[in-house]
């Protein structure tokens, strides 16, 4: 790491109102929390979902229900702010970004306004989370793939729906900087998992869904799992304490303001590869069950961090193991909760 590199800690008052936007989500929820823990005491939190349905509430924080694909409840939300991150989308696993291509373009709402209110707010950075989808879908058919770099995103032919959207909200981001002086910061999200993200119910991605059916496999004596696709389709996936130190370092660059950047891990990991890792968090082998009609997503897909390194000396480097150790626990322990009648994140 850089010893010029640079933080909220070390840019901001503690008491600079900072907006998290899809707090009530993963990554908005842990990011909350993530500013609360370095001393931050005024924290807006706002999501679409009812309150009782968030996966993390931060004590002292100010919690928002609001829907901010609409233009009013944008302003509302960036009143006084310092900071933005906008993290709200309507988004899922494979399962479902492919099924639902309109809500995804949908999200573009919620772009659109927030950016706006954001600069009419006057606030100082804005953070926008982008996607490993915006990528060329023509450099990911193979699972060997090359890793992806940021120049890599042109000429364009995104994920369907999901990363069309992303696409477009990158360049309001690029425009709003160029013509009006907002000082953006895109990050282009590979793969994130941990505690506190989605487990079950349709939108979870590959690690904590495979997760969830290890433990149920084992819960009910059977060790058998289904699969979506061959097993053979390559990620590499970033564990949520590397994505909330990368958006924190990103966000106070200076020299990355409007430029897309991967915020990734390189460890590249076919689903049977992850499968294993699971195995050994949950200390049995499944049978695997290929179902290659499901959705599937890219054949391949890892991100080049050549660029993210050369700016702070610094990339996401958790290793898998180490993370999918923690993740599987922590989904252990909400699938019994559930199975107890207790409340829990899915
Ligand atoms: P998430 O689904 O857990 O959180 C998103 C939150 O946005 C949800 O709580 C949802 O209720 C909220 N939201 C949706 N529409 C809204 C609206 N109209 N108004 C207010 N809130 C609304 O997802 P996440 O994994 O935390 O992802 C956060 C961001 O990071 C998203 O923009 C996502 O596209 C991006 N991203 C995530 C990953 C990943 O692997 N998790 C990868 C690439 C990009």
């Amino acid at each position: 790491m850089k010893n010029t590199n640079k933080t909220a800690t070390d840019l901001r008052y503690k008491n600079d109102l900072i907006l998290v936007a899809g707090a009530g989500g993963f990554i908005g929820g842990s990011l909350v929390r993530y500013f609360h823990d370095r001393g931050f005491s005024r924290l807006r939190a706002v999501d679409k979902k009812p309150l009782g349905d968030w996966y993390q509430r931060t004590p002292g924080a100010e919690n928002l229900c609001l829907d901010l694909s609409c233009e009013e409840n944008c302003r509302r939300a960036c009143e006084g702010a310092v900071e933005v991150y906008q993290l709200a989308a309507d988004m899922g696993g494979m399962g479902f970004i492919e099924r639902f291509r309109v809500e995804c373009l949908r999200s573009i709402l919620i772009n659109t306004h927030m950016i706006e209110a954001a600069w009419q707010a006057g606030v100082d950075r804005y953070f926008f989370s982008s996607s490993a989808c915006v990528y060329n879908t023509d450099l990911q058919k193979d699972p060997n793939v090359r890793a992806l770099k940021e120049s890599d995103a042109y000429p364009a032919m995104a994920e369907r729906g999901y990363g069309w959207e992303k696409l477009l909200s990158e360049m309001l981001c690029q425009e709003y900087r160029a013509e009006r002086g907002l000082k953006t910061f895109i990050a282009r999200f590979h793969n994130v998992y941990g505690p506190w993200g989605t487990w079950d119910g349709g939108r979870e991605k590959a690690p904590a869904a495979l997760c969830r059916k290890i433990i149920q496999a084992k819960d009910e004596g059977r060790n058998r799992i289904e699969v979506w696709g061959d097993g053979t389709q390559t990620r590499s996936f970033m564990y949520i304490d590397d994505c909330l130190q990368g958006i924190d370092l990103i966000t106070h660059c200076d020299r990355l303001t409007a430029v897309p950047i991967n915020l990734g891990s390189t460890e590249l990991v076919s689903v049977d590869g992850l499968i294993v890792l699971i195995e050994e968090a949950a200390g049995i082998k499944v049978e695997r069950v290929y179902d290659p009609t499901a959705p599937k997503g890219v054949a391949g897909r890892n991100s080049d961090n050549a660029f993210i390194r050369s700016v702070f000396g610094w990339e996401p480097s958790t290793p898998l193991r180490t993370g999918l150790a923690k993740t599987y626990a922590w989904i252990e322990e909400q699938y019994f909760d559930r199975k107890a009648g207790k409340r829990t994140v899915s």
